[in-house]
């Protein structure tokens, strides 16, 4: 087949085979996040340039390399979100959210576009969840966040992921640290990239996130900043650890992670997976930014953020041989026979629906044996068949495909009979996948407790 052309290089189509399990992923994410209380925030796919550059930062690779930037028919420069924290914080300031209760918390699901090399893990165009909270300075948040995220994987079972922390501290005490590494990386000014030389001036701290294999060995010996902190932040870090230690949540200190943003203050994490086949894969991470909303022009409001890749997040799934819960099936297809019938079909199907059943009848015009044959592929759990005959008698049997058991329906009272069937016969599925252990784990004094 020639094709006139294919999607862009580093993006990809979801499948409908496959788009159940983003599906549910969303849901998950937003239906988790809501329980922490976060309401979903959603902002424009593109944003005025300055916005990342100042939001992100300007030293940081995704500013310098990674933009899809372009000038509008009026002449803007217009850049396509790299990531959702910029813009969230944007509207956060634009509709005076910090005038309502703080903190706001935030989430949402977004594309984001950053111009890379493509490759396993890494999309031009990818999706990212994402979680902000404005307008706190306490550790507890810190550890809030954090908890969040490991409920997300808790409940997706993901258990081969380690959280890795680090506190990079705060304008006063990084001033030091900065001095610290300026005379580190200076002696080896001859062997660092060329981009490096210019982050050596302006934030030596980017240095340490270059993915040169020169540069990342030269770093590994730097002078780590948690040698650096000052009173304030290394109490905070404290605290922020003691909180997770009281919630049970396991991590590791890695004093080498700065993160890709240049106003993270304090506290930075992230997931790394340990699964073999995806080891080292970094699904999602996050920290502190008390002087992004300052730098946007608003007031000095301590904040924090957190942000998934999806598409990160469905590898490290499937690389643990993790089902999601199965795509929507046909509950029941009615085939027909003449044209008389598929009216008939076409009503029962809406009468259904309506009732929240899934529903299907033939719309490509085939033979009786065409339609049983496509209702047998789309996995149909009931069918029947329709022909004149069946609405002169007022009745129709429909087959169980699961177990070829036949029922007489009457055609009038079809949807509601249908439906009493379908209602029973999911709640007999479900008795069934319950095995005795979750029986056993049921707290039963804990429900009857919130049925009082
Ligand atoms: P990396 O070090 O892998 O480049 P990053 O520090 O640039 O990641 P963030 O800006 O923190 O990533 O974005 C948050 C999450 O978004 C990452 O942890 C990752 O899961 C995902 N992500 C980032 N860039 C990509 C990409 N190009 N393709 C797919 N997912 C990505
Ligand atoms: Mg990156």
């Amino acid at each position: 087949m020639a094709l006139f052309t294919k999607a862009v290089k580093g993006t990809q189509d979801v499948l409908p085979a496959n788009s159940y399990k983003n599906r549910f992923l969303e849901n998950t994410l937003l239906d988790i996040a809501s329980n922490f209380g976060f309401k979903e925030i959603r902002t424009p796919v593109f944003e005025h340039t300055e916005l990342f550059a100042r939001g992100v930062g300007d030293t940081t690779d995704v500013v310098q390399k990674e933009m899809y930037t372009f000038l509008d028919k009026g002449g803007r420069s217009i850049t396509l979100r790299p990531e959702g924290t910029a813009g969230a914080a944007r509207a956060f300031l634009e509709h005076g959210l910090f005038n309502e209760p703080l903190p706001q918390k935030v989430c949402y699901i977004t594309s984001c576009y950053r111009y890379e090399k493509p490759q396993s893990g890494r999309y031009r165009e990818f999706h990212q969840f994402g979680v902000e909270v404005f307008g706190t300075p306490s550790p507890a948040a810190d550890a809030e966040l954090i908890s969040l995220a490991n409920e997300i994987f808790a409940f997706l079972g993901i258990d081969d992921l380690t959280l890795e922390i680090n506190s990079i501290g705060c304008p006063k005490c990084r001033a030091e640290y900065h001095k610290a590494l300026k005379a580190y990386f200076e002696s080896y000014k001859e062997e660092l990239c060329g981009t490096c030389l210019d982050r050596l001036e302006r934030n030596p701290m980017r240095i340490l996130d270059c993915k040169s294999p020169i540069c990342s060995k030269i770093a590994a010996e730097a002078p780590v900043v948690l040698d650096y902190l000052c009173d304030e932040c290394k109490e905070h870090f404290e605290k922020v650890k003691s909180y997770l230690d009281a919630l049970n949540i396991e991590y590791k200190i890695n004093p080498k992670i700065v993160r890709g943003l240049d106003y993270y203050t304090k506290t930075v994490f992230e997931f790394v997976s340990s699964n073999e086949k995806t080891a080292g894969l970094v699904c999602g991470g996050g920290g502190r930014y008390d002087g992004l909303i300052e730098e946007l022009g608003g007031q000095h409001t301590p904040s924090l953020g957190f942000a998934m890749g999806l598409e990160r997040l469905l590898s490290v799934i499937e690389a643990q041989g993790i089902e999601l819960p199965g795509e929507q099936k046909c509950d029941i297809y009615i085939a027909s026979i003449g044209d008389k019938a598929s009216l008939k079909a076409a009503g029962i199907c809406t009468d259904l629906r309506a009732e929240g059943v899934g529903a299907q009848f033939d719309i490509a015009g085939r033979s009786v044996k065409a339609q049983m044959k496509y209702a047998d592929k789309i996995g149909a759990k009931f069918t029947c068949v329709i022909g004149d005959d069946d609405i002169e008698k007022g009745e129709v049997a429909i087959k169980n495909m699961e177990n070829g058991e036949k029922t007489v329906l009457a055609l009038d009272t079809f949807t509601d009979d249908f439906s009493s069937m379908w209602v029973q016969s999911a709640a007999n599925a479900l008795a069934d996948s319950l095995s005795n252990e979750d029986f056993a784990s049921l707290d039963i004094n804990n429900l009857m407790g919130g049925l009082k």
